[in-house]
């Protein structure tokens, strides 16, 4: 069997566990191959979707836009840009004002604007990019500094609180490793951004990676690992109740202000 075959069928598996042609669904797209490859994948199948791209008003986002677009219009599914800078003011301020790290404060933002977009288009179904490199590296980086909660909403399908004020969200490429994600996309020639964000500024996740990478550490193991332990965890960290809505902003919260409101400096 070919390479695209074989991919594409490990790929249809989980979206079949996952999704369901019922479904409306919103794919959150980066301009990188992780998204470009679910969505092109999930409109080749003839699910009912949706991409959003947040446009987080970067120099280098400009191009990441641009290529969303012309996929999209090549696949015939209908794109919303959110503009993250007339949400919430420029990005690049808040990271640099703000003492966390850079994607600490986007990917707040980020996933924050998400939701919202997600449940003003009324999605079942919120989709990510994410796979096997990047779960891998996040067990091991919870691992690492001791963080329980954070592995809750680790796996294919993310979080353990269910709630109206969440979207759920999902990450089909969960056990497809970057690399063949990499070689599907320059066999299907997606125009994509390889350049990396000079942004990138979260020095532990790097670190990790390059530890995992130099030791030839197996990433279906650390996955595989993770999924026997992670009902126990579940069963003894999980906050079931302790959602609320965000006092200022009205989204989800673990406490009476959202991360986004305080990163973004909001007060009630
Ligand atoms: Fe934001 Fe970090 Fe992604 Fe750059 S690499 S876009 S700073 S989350
Ligand atoms: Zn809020």
């Amino acid at each position: 069997m070919s390479f695209i075959k074989s991919f594409e069928l490990r790929v249809k598996r989980e979206v079949e566990r996952l999704l369901s042609k019922r479904e409306r669904i919103m794919v959150a797209v980066s301009g990188g191959k992780d998204s470009a490859t679910i969505l092109y994948l999930l409109s080749k199948w003839g699910y009912n979707v949706i991409a959003v791209i947040i446009d987080l008003g970067f120099k280098h986002y400009k191009k990441h836009v641009s290529n969303v677009r012309v996929l999209c219009e090549e696949l015939g599914v209908e794109l919303f840009v959110v503009d993250a800078v007339k949400e919430v003011g420029s990005v690049r301020r808040l990271q640099l004002i703000n003492g966390k790290s850079n994607c600490y404060t986007c990917g707040v933002i980020k996933r924050w604007l998400l939701n919202r977009k997600a449940k003003e288009l009324r999605v079942d179904k919120l989709v990510t990019g994410h796979n096997l490199d990047d779960y891998a590296e996040s067990v091991l980086m919870n691992v690492l500094m001791n963080n329980h909660q954070a592995c809750l909403s680790l796996g294919p399908v993310a979080g353990v609180i269910s709630s109206d004020l969440f979207v759920q969200r999902v990450k089909p490429l969960s056990y497809i490793s970057e690399g063949d994600i990499l070689t599907y996309a320059k066999l299907k020639g997606f125009r994509i951004s390889y350049d990396p964000c000079p942004y990138s500024s979260d020095a532990f996740r790097r670190e990790v990676m390059d530890l995992m990478r130099l030791s030839g550490f197996n990433f279906s193991n650390i996955v595989k690992y993770f999924e026997r332990l992670k009902p126990l965890i579940v069963s003894k960290f999980s906050r079931k109740g302790l959602l609320r809505e965000c006092v200022i902003c009205g989204e989800a919260s673990k406490g009476v202000v959202c991360k986004a409101c305080q990163l973004i400096g909001r007060s009630h």
